[in-house]
């Protein structure tokens, strides 16, 4: 590939592109090898070879190309719910012409994390916690290189709550999508506690309480994690016949 592919290729016209906005001065256009669903590049029409080195051009240029990436982002963001901006320098920078990438979704060939959540009963009621959006979730926390499912689930409850649980039983699994640029795998345990001991809460989240499970239905919380929650309280229920 040469080193500048938008002057050599997109803006001479011998790459065609799909062109998402144009100004005299700047063209916004679909990548030609996206590495993300959405990944659009804005450039400026003349050569800038990168954001530290303006070569001729002036910043007035440089805030005509900001322009069409505030205007082509909101668009992204208000389509797709979220938007990266970003342009790369120096060894990063593969052609040598000033671009900005803008993309939405998780990149090509990546695989989604994997979440790793409790169910905790004690006396009839299940501990959850609330997020900073407001919502109630179920305690737990991403998987880490070389940990089993079933430690991760107990070392999170350690760290949020400070309860001793073993990862008793498989209960489910889905794929959560809480934006449409990040999906997560859950996977929800249910849980024994060892040695009982009071909760407490961690700086990671605003409030923990115990909830009965009639309780459970009018929470605001995703729905896979209700879902466990009831499978968890009838399979502890059956267990106890
Ligand atoms: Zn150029």
């Amino acid at each position: 590939m040469s080193k500048d592919f938008y002057c050599d290729e997109v803006l001479s016209g011998r790459t065609p592109v799909r062109v998402v906005l144009e100004t005299d001065e700047v063209l916004a256009f679909h990548h030609t090898r996206p590495f993300w669903p959405v990944h659009l590049v804005v450039v400026p029409k003349a050569h800038v070879p990168s954001l530290i080195d303006l070569g001729d051009a002036d910043e007035v240029l440089l805030h005509q190309v900001l322009a069409v990436v505030r205007r082509v982002a909101d668009q992204v963001t208000r389509e797709h719910g979220a938007c990266r901006v970003s342009t790369n320098l120096g060894g990063y920078q593969d052609s040598k012409h000033l671009h900005f990438h803008l993309s939405a979704g998780p990149p090509f060939g990546q695989q989604p994390p994997v979440s790793v959540k409790g169910v905790v009963v004690r006396d009839g009621r299940v501990a959850l916690l609330r997020n900073e959006r407001d919502e109630w979730e179920l305690p737990g926390g991403k998987l880490e290189p070389g940990e089993s499912p079933e430690a991760c689930v107990a070392r999170e409850i350690e760290e949020e709550l400070g309860l001793a649980v073993e990862a008793s039983r498989i209960l489910d699994s889905w794929v959560y999508e809480p934006l449409p640029s990040a999906r997560v795998v859950i996977v929800t345990y249910g849980c024994t506690e060892g040695e009982i001991m009071p909760a407490a809460l961690s700086d990671e989240h605003a409030e923990m309480e115990w909830f009965r499970l009639d309780e459970v239905g009018r929470l605001t919380m995703p729905e896979g994690y209700r879902r466990s929650v009831r499978a968890w309280f009838t399979l502890l229920e059956e267990g106890t016949r």
